[in-house]
């Protein structure tokens, strides 16, 4: 199969599509690979403590190194950027490369869907900083209200009050919507997913549970760990009945579904039981400027060394324009005793 080019209109660059027919929308950027918490599933203290070497500085790309790129993947189509890590709000400055990126135009001169996932653990500090330089939204990552539950998943005994904080404070300033993502572990927090939804459906933040994925190795992950969507939906659907509510775009990660009351809805984001690989348009560049085309990439693309090496935007368009038109990553449809052996690289490094 050959990689088709989508023309789009007069003076914008044609707009790629990969060997799947998939377009490029969504560029997930990771802007540090360093975080306060130790979560068991994604970097247990056990291996990242202490000793751990983080990238050094001159290895992360800068804030404009990262607009650049940005830019460049904006052209080609993307109109979704998320900011992630490690720990984003941990990266100095956030607010500053938040506002050069909200300054960002698509081809129609539409601004672009611009939002952060975070733990929480910064957001009373940070959220109306990153509100007043253009940050629309917030996603939280928050996998129980109960104290020793939370604590021990996110392996430092953060207290959830101070996350509910950072989420108030993302409400305060006016991030619309404020999303709640919640991993879900069997055997692990699975009593919190009522407390959590009738939580939500209280405070108006839309909840969307996370199968628990097989990224990376330092997890040690395991099928019996997952709960899978279905059992998510009727669970919640036993106290409170929901029903299906249509994507709202291709490429949509979360099956969405609706309370029948109308308190809201959910999302459930099931990589592993439902694998939507056929409508991923994401992209994902890590800090030090690897790009992946798959959250279980086994090898990135050195767009650092692009962008260091020629200064030309025609010439990063190309760069990026190639990687693209030769994707055909489907891990999650593909899963398996031999993708399971695959080395893959670390969720926080590569920007979840
Ligand atoms: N530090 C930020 C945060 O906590 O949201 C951003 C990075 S974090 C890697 C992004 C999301 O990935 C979080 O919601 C986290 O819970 C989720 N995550 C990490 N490891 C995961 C796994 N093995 N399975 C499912 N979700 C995972």
């Amino acid at each position: 199969m050959t990689a088709t080019l989508e023309p789009v209109s007069e003076g914008a660059g044609a707009r790629p599509r990969d060997l799947l027919g998939r377009p490029v929308r969504d560029l997930r950027i990771s802007v540090t690979d360093r975080c306060n918490f130790r979560c068991t599933y994604c970097m247990p203290k056990e291996i990242f403590g202490r000793d751990y070497a983080f990238l050094p500085h001159d290895q992360i790309l800068t804030f404009e190194e990262i607009e650049r790129v940005a830019r460049a993947f904006v052209d080609l189509g993307v109109e979704k950027l998320r900011i992630t890590g490690g720990e984003p709000l941990v990266r100095r400055n956030l607010p500053d490369l938040i506002a050069m990126l909200a300054a960002l135009r698509g081809a129609d001169g539409a601004s672009l869907d611009l939002t952060l996932t975070t733990n929480g653990s910064a957001l009373r500090a940070l959220a109306q900083p990153l509100a007043d330089a253009g940050l629309r939204r917030v996603t939280v990552s928050l996998d129980s209200l109960d104290d020793a539950v939370f604590g021990a998943m996110n392996g430092i005994d953060f207290p959830v009050e101070r996350v509910l904080d950072g989420i108030a404070a993302a409400l305060e300033a006016g991030l619309d919507p404020v999303k709640v993502n919640m991993v879900v572990r069997r055997g692990v927090n699975e009593e919190s997913i009522l407390p959590m939804a009738s939580w939500a459906r209280e405070t108006g933040v839309t909840l969307r549970f996370i199968e628990y994925m097989d990224v990376g190795h330092s997890n040690g992950w395991r099928l019996e760990e997952v709960v899978p969507a279905a059992e998510l939906a009727s669970t919640v659907d036993a106290a409170w009945a929901i029903e299906p509510v249509g994507a709202a775009y291709r490429g949509e990660v979360a099956e969405r579904w609706r309370y029948l009351d109308g308190r809201g809805e959910i999302g459930i984001i099931s990589s592993v039981t439902r694998p939507f690989c056929g409508d991923c348009t994401r992209a994902r560049i890590s800090a030090e400027g690897m790009l992946y085309t798959c959250l279980f990439a086994v090898r990135g693309h050195d767009v650092r060394g692009q962008v260091r090496g020629d200064p030309s935007d025609d010439a990063l368009l190309a760069f990026l324009t190639s990687i693209w038109e030769g994707r055909d990553d489907r891990y999650s449809e593909l899963r398996s005793k031999a993708t399971n052996d695959l080395p893959k690289i670390e969720m926080f490094a590569m920007g979840g």
